[in-house]
């Protein structure tokens, strides 16, 4: 076994009678000893199944406690989990079986319904707590991935967000994930009494590694909800004494300007107990932190990661923070590349974030293109360092706006945007441009039906005191709420091909 099962099943045998994992929406609780319980009786039905070591097991299940039960279950036969969204459609996931020729699968009961004979067999139905899933296996042959050594094992094959184009393949080795682990535990200061809330996608690499296997390797309490709702947070958050939670800037923005959400945190704010929210996923506009620390009285932890990271590589402390920064390096070796001067430590040097350590990928599984630079993994990020060492994070190369070969950053244009409280949702982008190449265009979904002209005046005047001319947006496109990703990210391409194809959106240049 690897030194992270060894990890889990200890503390699980150190709060055998206390209680580690709860389902906030079935209010299911369960015990150090009935995890355990939980743990045994999965993985004696995957051998039953025939999964061995090396065997990939696609999960498509919404957000339970489950899951983390069903990985560790394949992690103790050596077999590896492959989690996706449950929203993911019947025709895809039927062409990733035969893609990837998956061993089994362990699938919704709502999606197996929708499932048909195709290549793959429904074996079982397994019930648990009041919900139903499902067993498949696969008909052909499957592809394995087998390590001689424990801690080399591959656990988890995790996708990307999917934001710049197909999901990429990540695989993650148990070493990987106990190095992210231990470095959570020491940039957030973990303690065995924290309680994490997931409100995220369990499929993804921040919920998978941070809120939840870090929490349990330390001993804590998982609280887990469905999704995010902004009209039941405060009362999880204080039912639970949640400590902390990992959350995207949407989340926050949500809480501050939700009026219901924040009535509940006036009745239930003497029993609170967050510490803190931590920020990751895209840029924090450094206004909505400081709000959100003086309105709900919690501090904003900012960090930066990818699933090709396994999870964060850089955070900013509490005790030291610099607001606008996503801190100092966490126990990875980040520099800076550019073309002109090469591969830097140097600070104030703008250039791609590159990184290099024993939990940064070297490839993907898929696909099998170069992702190095003289051995250091290309993040697409734009970046820097200060004189301290503070990261900061400008942009993705692919969403940086070139006005005539001048290099607009969409973050620090939406940060000063999103201050406005009729912005609900804004994304910079760039259109073509017959003179300039590409042109800096806002678009903006508003909370209302305000007077469009005036407050997109408001917008312009404070840009034009804080911005160079050429930042400037010189159109504003009014829409609806924006095409995102489960893991919240705008869809750029996507609201792009939108605004092309909208008539209706009102103008304003
Ligand atoms: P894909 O790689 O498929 O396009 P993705 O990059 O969004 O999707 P993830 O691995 O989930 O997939 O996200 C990592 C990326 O998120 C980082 O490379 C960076 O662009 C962005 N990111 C994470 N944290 C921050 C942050 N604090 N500030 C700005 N960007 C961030
Ligand atoms: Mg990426």
């Amino acid at each position: 076994m690897s030194i992270l099962l060894d990890k889990l099943n200890k503390q699980l045998a150190l709060h055998e009678n206390e209680i580690q994992l709860i389902d906030a929406e079935s209010k299911v609780k369960l015990t150090g000893n009935e995890v355990r319980g939980a743990i045994s009786l999965f993985r004696q039905q995957f051998i039953n199944h025939k999964i061995t070591q090396g065997d990939v097991v696609l999960i498509a299940l919404g957000n339970t406690i489950w899951m983390t039960i069903i990985e560790q279950a394949l992690w103790e036969i050596g077999a590896i989990a492959h989690p996706i969204a449950e929203t993911t459609g019947v025709k895809e996931i039927l062409g990733e079986f035969n893609d990837y020729r998956y061993s089994g699968a362990i699938i919704s009961e709502r999606l197996s319904r929708e499932l048909g004979d195709q290549g793959i067999l429904l074996e079982e139905s397994f019930e648990i707590a009041n919900d139903l899933v499902n067993f498949f296996s696969y008909t052909g042959k499957p592809l394995k991935h087998v390590a001689t050594d424990a801690e080399k094992q591959l656990a988890l094959i995790l996708n990307t967000s999917g934001t710049t184009g197909k999901p990429k393949r990540v695989g993650i080795t148990h070493e990987k994930i106990l190095l992210a682990t231990n470095a959570v535990t020491k940039s957030q200061n973990i303690q065995v009494t924290d309680h994490a809330l997931i409100v995220m996608p369990m499929f993804h690499i921040n919920a998978q590694i941070v809120s939840t296997v870090t929490s349990r390797i330390n001993g804590c309490q998982v609280i887990v909800a469905p999704k995010f709702s902004a009209s039941k947070f405060w009362s999880i958050v204080s039912e639970y004494q949640v400590t902390w939670l990992s959350v995207v800037p949407t989340i926050i923005n949500i809480l501050l300007k939700n009026e219901k959400s924040k009535d509940q945190y006036k009745k239930l704010k003497e029993s609170v107990r967050l510490k803190y929210v931590r920020s990751a996923s895209f840029s924090l506009p450094k206004q909505l932190l400081t709000d959100f620390e003086q309105r709900f009285n919690v501090r904003v932890q900012e960090g930066y990661g990818m699933t090709e990271s396994t999870t964060v590589v850089s955070i900013n402390p509490l005790d030291k923070p610099k607001i606008g920064s996503v801190g100092p390096v966490v126990d990875t070796d980040i520099a800076i590349y550019s073309d002109t001067y090469g591969v830097t430590y140097k600070a104030n040097h703008h250039g791609e974030i590159i990184l290099r350590g024993p939990r940064v990928l070297q490839q993907y599984l898929d696909p099998k293109e170069n992702i190095l630079i003289d051995g250091y993994f290309r993040t697409g990020d734009i970046g820097y360092f200060d004189e301290e060492g503070y990261l900061y994070v400008i942009g993705r190369i692919k969403e940086i706006i070139n006005h005539g070969g001048e290099k607009v950053a969409p973050a620090k244009v939406e940060s000063l945007i999103s201050q406005f409280q009729f912005v609900t949702e804004v994304a910079v982008i760039g259109l073509p441009d017959e003179l300039y190449g590409e042109r800096v265009v806002a678009a903006l979904h508003l909370d209302s039906s305000i007077n469009y002209d005036y407050k997109i005046e408001e917008i312009k005047n404070k840009l034009s005191r804080e911005l160079a001319k050429y930042e400037q947006p010189s159109e504003y496109l009014i829409t609806g709420s924006f095409p995102r990703n489960q893991t919240g990210k705008v869809l750029r391409p996507q609201l792009i091909e939108r605004l092309k194809g909208e008539k209706q959106h009102a103008t304003i240049k």
